[in-house]
């Protein structure tokens, strides 16, 4: 069970009952993005009440999670349009493609700017894809593409989600670590 926020600064925040969990916990992940995980019977509204307490902290650690890239020039609002018009020239197109290659039923699509995930799926099979897609090589933008078909079938990370994806996208692992060599800006 799982609900997804929308944040305008951080993206998405998934908010996911796991029976094992004790508590409610936050994490961070450069590639994951931001998931918050909390016991069955903890009700929604109070694990996003303990989101936007530690809100300021998610935006601090996203921060230092790409601070290795800090010498790298910020792109002017300029820039971020043009990639903007590239990706929504380029993503939908590459999308519809693969999904009709492998038989993938997905209901809309959207180009997304944030600094925490290169795609999403939701429940209700919408896909996000991050403009910044069109600044990586296109075997790894295929891989996100992939990797964000395969949750309309599985939507989490668990082994039945991989093996898909590893037929799908061959030597996945390998990708999702070159993906981080590349910053989300
Ligand atoms: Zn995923």
């Amino acid at each position: 069970m799982e609900k997804v926020y929308e944040d305008p600064d951080i993206g998405t925040v998934v908010f996911r009952k796991n029976r094992r969990s004790r508590r409610i916990t936050l994490r961070v992940s450069p590639r994951r993005g931001v998931t918050v995980s909390m016991p069955w019977i903890v009700p929604y509204k109070t694990a996003f009440n303990f989101f936007l307490a530690k809100r300021q902290w998610v935006l601090e650690t996203i921060d230092r999670q790409s601070e290795k890239f800090k010498d790298e020039p910020v792109p002017t609002p300029l820039e971020i349009e043009a990639m903007r018009a590239e990706a929504k020239r380029v993503l939908p197109a590459r999308l519809s493609e693969l999904a009709k290659k492998y038989s993938f039923e997905y209901n809309q699509v959207r180009i997304k700017h944030n600094v925490s995930n290169w795609g999403s799926c939701s429940r209700k099979g919408n896909i996000n894809l991050n403009l910044n897609l069109v600044r990586v090589p296109e075997n790894l933008r295929d891989y996100v593409i992939l990797h964000e078909l395969c949750h309309l079938r599985h939507p989490n990370h668990g082994p039945e989600f991989h093996a898909l994806l590893e037929s799908l996208c061959p030597r996945h692992r390998l990708k999702e670590k070159e993906l981080r060599k590349y910053r989300l800006i």
